[in-house]
């Protein structure tokens, strides 16, 4: 008993002398393990140093997986720096994220804003309701576990819009453009980015922007919307491997043709789904 206490004493002193050894070496580096694309719209992924407990990104707390490892990822209008902590077994320890700004386009959209043949005050009605939904599937955290995971395109077709453009509509410009556009074929497969589980399947009566859309939660906050779909093949609570095919590519909702509007979401802020993709 006396010899296991000893030990686990003399593995605290080493710990913390690696701390501050580490500390005196790189002043402000790579403490947190990083690694990713520290830009707007883009993420990093860390690993909280061993007995370190109390992770935050600036105020807000951030979780991370038993094995210590985390997301993180910065809204396409994220300031330009960002403060990680933590509590380690030698004191607090912290380190700031240079995220690096993104000049984003303008983009023409030769629609109406709003869709068309359908009353202001319908759409209201509607859209409050449609938002509600999706607001509570992208809360839905089923403990997924494809935020590890590299992403692959979810549909085969030419890039068609890029994440991030300011749109104009008939010359009103609105919000930027939230996801990326892929011009896959109608009825072409609509593929699981990555490891996840169905937390929205609007199968029914098709949504007024999204049309057919389909949430897949990745976990640790992070999830994929797909839009315009024109069939679905899963429902809500239906467990994806990455790869797994989800719908048909459609042009319900807003959509000039078809194509599939793939977007990105963690814990609110809207990424860039091209940062995501393996190499
Ligand atoms: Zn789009």
């Amino acid at each position: 008993m006396i010899a296991a206490c000893t030990r686990r004493h003399l593995l605290f002193a080493a710990g913390a002398l690696a701390t501050l050894g580490s500390r005196a070496a790189h002043a402000a580096d790579d403490r947190f393990a990083l690694t990713g694309q520290p830009t707007q719209g883009g993420w990093l992924r860390g690993h909280l140093p061993p007995g370190a407990s109390g992770l935050r990104l600036d105020d807000r707390d951030l979780a991370h997986a038993p094995d210590g490892v985390f997301l993180l990822a910065f809204d396409r209008d994220s300031p330009p720096q960002a403060v990680l902590s933590a509590q380690a077994a030698a004191g607090p320890i912290s380190q700031i994220i240079a995220v690096a700004p993104r000049a984003w386009q303008i983009e023409h959209v030769n629609t109406p804003m709003h869709p068309p043949g359908m009353a202001d005050a319908e759409f209201a009605r509607r859209r409050s309701a449609e938002l509600a939904q999706i607001g509570a599937a992208r809360r839905h955290d089923t403990g997924a576990q494809g935020w590890r995971q590299m992403m692959m395109r979810p549909a085969h077709g030419p890039l068609s819009g890029r994440f991030g453009a300011q749109r104009v509509f008939r010359g009103v410009p609105a919000a930027y453009h939230g996801g990326l556009d892929l011009a896959a074929p109608a009825g072409s497969a609509i593929l699981a980015p990555a490891d996840g589980v169905v937390v929205l399947a609007a199968a029914g009566e098709p949504f007024t922007l999204e049309g057919h859309l389909v949430i897949v939660d990745h976990g640790m906050g992070l999830n994929s919307a797909m839009l315009h779909a024109r069939a679905l093949h899963v429902t809500e609570g239906t467990v994806l491997r990455q790869g797994d095919t989800i719908g048909e590519v459609g042009m319900t909702g807003r959509a000039t043709g078809p194509h599939l509007h793939w977007a990105l979401n963690w814990h609110g802020r809207k990424l860039d789904p091209l940062l995501f993709l393996a190499a």
